[in-house]
């Protein structure tokens, strides 16, 4: 089995959520007391999204890259890297390591394809949201369009992950202002819905929607299992 890396804590309480998936996923494959061979290196989130909130992408990819190398160092075989709006710098993540780092839209694009979907919505914080990073390398590399809610939404979708999601607090009436822009999407023409923030996971599942949801953090989890395993 190989040593899985994640780069985490933005924010911890989707970490946990790689943490619980990717165990179990080792568990389910090889049974018995079988768990995952991990290395974990949680960041304080707080300076990295102030240093995203002032734009200065610089010092998130010295401060991220110097931190990829330590799980490098400790013996991880591969690296992921637990967000979505991150991949904003992941090939200057992926330069400064001598280890592959397996990029969470190219992990959610197989499984669209697998699923033969052409056509798909994105929830995530504004950049991935509306940056060519996450959109373009979906349509570039595999061909998916992307599809986004309109500019109230999206505002409303981005401050919840910052204000409630990355602090533990999952709300209903939330919840209910996300399967209605989860279901407009639909409406426009999406075949299925990205939840393309490691956190959304917390606050909407696939038993509150009749349309299929691709959740990146068991997306990404899964394929660190697969990957680990061969
Ligand atoms: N976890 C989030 C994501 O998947 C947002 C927090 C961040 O800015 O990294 O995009």
């Amino acid at each position: 089995m190989k040593t899985i890396g994640l780069l985490g804590g933005m924010s911890w309480e989707s970490t946990l959520g790689y943490y619980r998936s990717i165990n179990q996923g080792i568990k389910n494959a090889l049974g018995g007391l079988h768990s995952a061979e991990i290395v974990l290196y949680s960041v304080d989130f707080d300076p990295v999204e102030k240093m995203l909130s002032l734009g200065d992408w610089d010092g998130v990819a010295e401060s991220l890259s110097l931190a990829a190398e330590s799980v490098e160092a400790a013996g991880a075989d591969f690296l992921l890297l637990c967000t979505n709006t991150m991949h904003m710098i992941a090939d200057q993540i992926q330069d400064s390591l001598g280890i592959p780092l397996l990029h969470i839209a190219d992990a959610t694009a197989e499984s669209l394809v697998d699923q033969e979907i052409e056509r798909v919505g994105l929830l995530g914080t504004a950049l991935t949201m509306e940056q060519d990073f996450y959109r373009q390398r979906l349509q570039d590399m595999y061909g998916i369009e992307t599809l986004i809610p309109d500019m109230e939404e999206r505002r409303f979708v981005h401050e919840v992950i910052f204000q409630e999601l990355c602090l533990g607090t999952v709300n209903t009436a939330s919840k209910r202002q996300y399967l209605q822009i989860i279901q407009r999407l639909a409406e426009k023409g999406a075949r299925g819905v990205i939840l393309g923030c490691t956190e959304i996971g917390m606050l909407v599942k696939q038993q509150d929607t009749r349309v299929r949801l691709f959740d990146t953090t068991a997306i990404h989890a899964e394929k660190a299992v697969d990957y680990a395993l061969t």
